[in-house]
C-alpha cells in the first residue's frame, strides 16, 4: 500500500509538470490562427509557436519566467496568482489545467497499474485537456490535434491485430483490439453525431454542433471503439443538456450564446474510459436493483 501511495505521489508531481505544458499548449496553439469567442482571451501581437520562444513568459508584460516560476501550483501561490515582473493577474487556469492534469495522471495509474496502457491512456488524457481548454475560448477544435490522434487510434487497432496473444496486443485495455473496432469507432462515432446535429439543427434551426466536434469524436472511436463513441455521446449530450438548462435559468440571454461541445464530449470520453457508470452499477447494487423495481410494480 506504502508503494502504490508513493507511485501516485510521483504520478500527481509528474502530472503536473505535464498540465503546466499542456497550459502553454492550450495557450500557444491557436494564439494567432483563430479569432477567441470569449471575451477577456489575451492576444499577442507576436506569432508564438509551441517551440518559438522556448521560454515561458508573462503574456501580459512579455518577460521571460524564472526558472522556479515555472513550478506547477506552487508558483502560482507564491506570487499570489500575479506576474513577478510586472504584477499582472496569472489566470486562474493555469493551476486548474496543473491540477487536472495531476488527478488524471493519478487516476490512470490508480485505474491500471504501471503500465503501457495507463501512460498511453494519460498520453489521450492530455489531448482531451487541450482541446477542451482550446474550445472553451475559441469554440475550435484544432485539426493539428484529432488528425494525428485519429491515426494513432487506427495504428493501435492494427499494432494490436498484429501483436495478439491469448492475453491480448500490445495494448489491451481500454485500447481497440483490431482495425476493424477501431474503423466501427471511427464510423460508428461521427455517424452518430451527425445524426444529432441534424436533430439539433431540426428543433432549434441552426447548427448545434461543429465539425470539430465529429473530429474529436473520430479520435475517440478509432482509439476505443465504437462503444465509447457512444456512451460519450450519450453523456457529452445529457451533462451539456444539463449544465445548458442550469446557465438558462441563472441567465435568461443564455439561450442564444453558443456552447462549445467539446468539453462535454471530453468529459463522457473520461466518465468511460474510467467505468464511471460501472461505479454507478456497483453504487446501485448492479442492475438488479432496477429489475427488482420493476417487478414490484407489475
Ligand atoms: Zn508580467
Amino acid at each position: 500500500m506504502a508503494t502504490v501511495i508513493l507511485i501516485a505521489c510521483i504520478c500527481f508531481l509528474f502530472g503536473a509538470v505535464i498540465g503546466s505544458f499542456l497550459a502553454v499548449c492550450s495557450f500557444r496553439i491557436p494564439m494567432g490562427k483563430y479569432e477567441p469567442t470569449r471575451p477577456g482571451v489575451k492576444q499577442l501581437d507576436k506569432p508564438v509557436s509551441l517551440t518559438k520562444p522556448a521560454r515561458s513568459f508573462c503574456p501580459e508584460c512579455e518577460h521571460p519566467l524564472e526558472w522556479w516560476q515555472l513550478i506547477p501550483i506552487v508558483s502560482w501561490c507564491a506570487l499570489r496568482g500575479r506576474c513577478a515582473h510586472c504584477g499582472a493577474p496569472v489566470s486562474f487556469r493555469y493551476v486548474i489545467i496543473e491540477l487536472l492534469t495531476a488527478s488524471l495522471a493519478v487516476l490512470c495509474f490508480l485505474r491500471l497499474g504501471p503500465t503501457p496502457e495507463a501512460l498511453a491512456l494519460f498520453i489521450f488524457m492530455c489531448l482531451l485537456v487541450v482541446i477542451t481548454f482550446i474550445d472553451l475560448d475559441y469554440m475550435i477544435i484544432p485539426d493539428v490535434i484529432t488528425y494525428p490522434a485519429t491515426f494513432a487510434g487506427l495504428m493501435i487497432g492494427l499494432v494490436n491485430y498484429f501483436t495478439r496473444q491469448p492475453l491480448g496486443g500490445l495494448l489491451g485495455f481500454p485500447f481497440v483490439r483490431s482495425p476493424f473496432d477501431s474503423l466501427m469507432g471511427l464510423l460508428m462515432g461521427p455517424g452518430m453525431l451527425l445524426s444529432v446535429w441534424w436533430l439539433y439543427f431540426k428543433i432549434r434551426k441552426r447548427e448545434g454542433l461543429g465539425l470539430g466536434d465529429v473530429k474529436l469524436l473520430a479520435m475517440v472511436g478509432a482509439t476505443f471503439g465504437a462503444e465509447c463513441a457512444w456512451f460519450t455521446i450519450f453523456a457529452g449530450s445529457l451533462t451539456g443538456a444539463f449544465i445548458g438548462l442550469a446557465t438558462l435559468l441563472i441567465r435568461r440571454d443564455a439561450l442564444s450564446t453558443y456552447i462549445p461541445f467539446g468539453p462535454y464530449l471530453a468529459l463522457g470520453t473520461t466518465l468511460f474510459l474510467f467505468q464511471a457508470h460501472e461505479m454507478l452499477f456497483a453504487l446501485l447494487g448492479q442492475p438488479s436493483t432496477i429489475t427488482w423495481w420493476i417487478r414490484g410494480i407489475s
